[in-house]
């Protein structure tokens, strides 16, 4: 079965046309990469696909129910942009708290020993590195043991070591059978990590392929 079905996606903000027309299907096990510049329509796209965000047409389906049915919440992981998480919250006390979410979380310590978190985890959130934050989030986005994971701009800002160690993570997510939907706007890192690749611009699909395929057209 398809997991992730996106059919002529269109979602404006007022005047702000964000996705015009992006239609893409992810299959099993598979890491499907979203690749455009800033402003795209690519965080937009997840966000509809998470059911964060109600488009304004189109049709999106996640393991054969539309987006933002509840039943889809704790089988879907996101991690996002902007972390909603404050300051002063430890790192075990958010584990814990996202933890109490799920009806069958996976165990909280296990995954941030997987995630180099168990040195950090009486540290508060706002005294973490940039990475540290980023393993953080994507702990908490897998915390429910979910099928899909939807992970946006994951490297961004963090520096090559820290980025290549979030790549190894991410295969290493893949390996647990999880389908990956990723978010970047970095050619390298789609190239390095994706089955196939949606390319997005101005809010439309410019091309769909696997990245050898890509690099052939370009
Ligand atoms: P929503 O209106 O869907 O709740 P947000 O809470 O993300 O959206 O944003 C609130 C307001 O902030 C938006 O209506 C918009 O005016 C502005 N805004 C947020 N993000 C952006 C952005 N990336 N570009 C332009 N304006 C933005
Ligand atoms: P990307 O993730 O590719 O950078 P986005 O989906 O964040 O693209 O944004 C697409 C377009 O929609 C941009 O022009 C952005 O400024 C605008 N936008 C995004 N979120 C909001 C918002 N909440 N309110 C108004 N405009 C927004």
């Amino acid at each position: 079965m398809t997991v992730i079905e996106v059919e002529n996606l269109a979602k404006r903000y007022g005047e702000t046309v964000a996705v015009r027309d992006v239609s893409f299907s992810v299959e099993p096990g598979e890491i499907f990469g979203i690749l455009g510049p800033n402003g795209a329509g690519k965080t937009t796209t997840v966000e509809c696909v998470a059911g964060l965000r109600t488009a304004d047409s189109g049709r999106i389906t996640v393991l054969g129910r539309p987006a933002g049915d509840p039943e889809l919440r704790a089988r879907i992981g996101v991690q996002l942009q902007e972390s909603e998480l404050q300051d002063k919250i430890t790192v075990r006390e958010a584990l814990e708290l996202y933890s109490s979410f799920y009806p069958n979380p996976a165990d909280w310590r296990e995954l941030a020993g997987d995630l180099g978190l168990t040195a950090k985890l009486r540290t508060r959130f706002g005294k973490l590195s940039g990475g540290q934050k980023q393993r953080l989030s994507i702990a908490l986005a897998l915390l429910g043991n979910p099928e899909v994971a939807i992970l946006d701009e994951l490297t961004t800002g963090l520096d090559p070591q820290a980025r290549r160690d979030t790549w190894d993570l991410i295969s290493g997510i893949r390996d647990r059978g999880v389908t990956l939907l990723l978010v970047t706007h970095f050619m390298e890192e789609a190239e390095r990590l994706c089955d196939r690749i949606v390319v997005i611009d101005k809010g439309a699909v410019a091309a769909l392929d696997t990245p050898a395929g890509l690099i052939n057209r370009a």
